[in-house]
């Protein structure tokens, strides 16, 4: 008999969180704490959506997302979770910009920015000091049709290598481009510059088993390979989610899955209004991602000079185009070394990241791409080399992400690695106005992604959901 994975799930609930990844984590994890009833449905076999890892023989794993986040994951984890994982974050300290404009290692900080914006960048001080505050005093009600190009060539004006230095990490880091509204490159800069990057020791695995043990601690029920086929809506409320041919009853549901198969395919326009369809339909998608995991031979060593986080490139000037061509001249590698995993084996990893288009993967046969993934693999290999010699000897084990594993294990559409764009943010808070008791929760608008956003936003929707939730048992029956 195929084995039941709803066996634990009651017929009720007062929430139900489709989708754990970090933002559905955090959602189930503050209502079970309030005391609510909560169930988590996620259709992988392991938790953590996009924040997860993989293992491979020899004793080697390989982290998808773990490259760095800002210093607010101490305190969002220390308040949502508990000390046990905010005490496992700390700094990484060598941020390395390798490409035709420049050379240089920093602890990506406004005082070593300003530092190296004023002495090698040669900037002036009140210049720096402009964009600095006026990147920090950005907020989310602010002004939109500013642009992130807009911004820098007010402080910068035809400062090319300066804005590559500002802009390719947050690129890299939330798929942001220049002609994306400001703030939302002011927010994250800010966020990143406060304090630096920061990194979870351990490991992906060490930190989602750490959150699935406080989940049942608050009583979460947690049912994984449970895809969540339809949320059912009846006057204008929603009342019950399908899985595995199980109705299971609930006062809300948070989605965690892609704001857009949250509206088209789970619940289906016929819900909303033709106003909000519309508005909804015009929500961006991210961009995805290719990836190369490149495990070393045991006993291989990396020399921490390599730097922690190593963004590099061959172009000649820093273009949005260029990061997502299929043409790479584009890499961040992320170097792990033994203390990323202080408790496991002495092995040195290096993932490579890039930023990569749905369409330029979607449509290949099988030959085709397995060859592009082979070209990839080949490509990057080489590129690596260039800061660890004879890199393909040290070798152990060597493989590659398209957006279509992206796509395949998280069910974002397109593969998209950072939700939608800014304008998805408005669709995905306007939800329970349309539809009571439906919410989202999960990367939209580049603000609300990464980490710390999609923590972040966790924490505002479930304070949402506890609000009415609330007020629902207060009322008279
Ligand atoms: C290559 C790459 C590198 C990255 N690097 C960084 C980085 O360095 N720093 C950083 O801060 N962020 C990084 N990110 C982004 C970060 O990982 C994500 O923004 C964040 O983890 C997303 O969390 P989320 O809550 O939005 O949900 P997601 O991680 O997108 O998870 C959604 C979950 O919903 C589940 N789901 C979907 N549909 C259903 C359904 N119908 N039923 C049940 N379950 C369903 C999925 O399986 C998944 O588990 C990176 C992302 C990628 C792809």
């Amino acid at each position: 008999m195929p084995k039941d994975f709803l066996a634990k799930a009651a017929d009720e609930y007062d929430v139900i969180v489709i989708g754990s990844g970090l933002a559905g984590l955090t959602t189930a994890n503050i209502l079970g704490r309030h005391g609510h009833r909560v169930l988590l449905l996620e259709q992988h076999y392991k938790l953590g959506g996009l924040a997860t890892w993989f293992r491979r023989p020899g004793g080697h794993i390989f982290d998808i997302s773990l490259h760095g986040f800002p210093a607010g994951m101490i305190k969002s984890c220390k308040r949502y979770w508990n000390d046990d994982i905010s005490d496992r974050i700390v700094q990484l300290k060598n941020v390395r910009f390798e490409n035709p404009m420049f050379s240089l290692t920093t602890t990506f900080n406004r005082k070593d920015f300003t530092k190296l914006l004023t002495e090698q960048f040669a900037v002036e001080q009140s210049a720096v000091e402009g964009f600095f505050d006026t990147a920090r005093s950005m907020n989310f009600y602010d002004d939109q049709t500013t642009t992130t190009r807009q911004l820098f060539d007010r402080f910068f004006p035809g400062r090319e290598d300066v804005i590559r230095l500002l802009m390719e990490p947050i690129t890299y880091a939330n798929g942001s481009t220049l002609e994306d509204p400001a703030l939302t490159y002011g927010i994250v800069f800010s966020n990143f510059m406060s304090k630096g990057v920061f990194i979870y020791e351990g490991g992906t695995e060490d930190l989602i088993g750490r959150m699935q043990k406080e989940l049942k601690k608050n009583n979460v029920d947690i049912c994984i390979n449970c895809p969540v086929d339809k949320i059912n809506v009846k006057n204008g409320q929603v009342e019950s989610v399908e899985v595995h041919n199980r109705t299971i009853r609930t006062k809300s549901v948070i989605s965690n899955s892609n704001l857009r198969s949250t509206i088209f395919n789970m619940v289906g326009s016929e819900h909303f209004d033709p106003s909000f369809v519309e508005e909804a339909e015009a929500v961006r998608l991210n961009n995805s991602s290719t990836q190369v995991y490149m495990a070393m031979k045991p006993g291989v060593e990396i020399d921490e000079s390599c730097g922690d986080l190593l963004f590099t490139s061959t172009a000649p000037l820093f273009r949005t185009e260029a990061l997502l061509s299929r043409d790479i001249t584009s890499r961040t590698f992320s170097f792990y070394y033994p203390r990323t995993r202080p408790e496991g084996k002495r092995r040195y990893a290096v993932v490579s990241s890039t930023n990569a288009r749905w369409e330029d993967w979607s449509g290949l046969s099988e030959t085709q791409y397995e060859a592009s993934k082979q070209e990839l693999i080949e490509t990057t290999v080489a590129a690596l080399d260039k800061f660890v010699p004879n890199v393909r000897e040290k070798i152990d084990w060597v493989e590659a992400a398209t957006p279509r594993t992206f796509n395949h294990y998280t069910r974002h559409q397109l593969g998209a690695s950072f939700g939608t764009k800014f304008e998805g943010l408005a669709v995905s808070r306007k939800l329970p106005e349309q539809i009571g008791g439906l919410y989202h929760a999960g990367s939209v608008g580049i603000i609300m992604s990464g980490w710390l956003g999609a923590i972040n936003y966790g924490v505002i929707v479930a304070n949402d959901v506890d609000q009415r939730l609330m007020k629902q048992e207060a009322a008279p029956a």
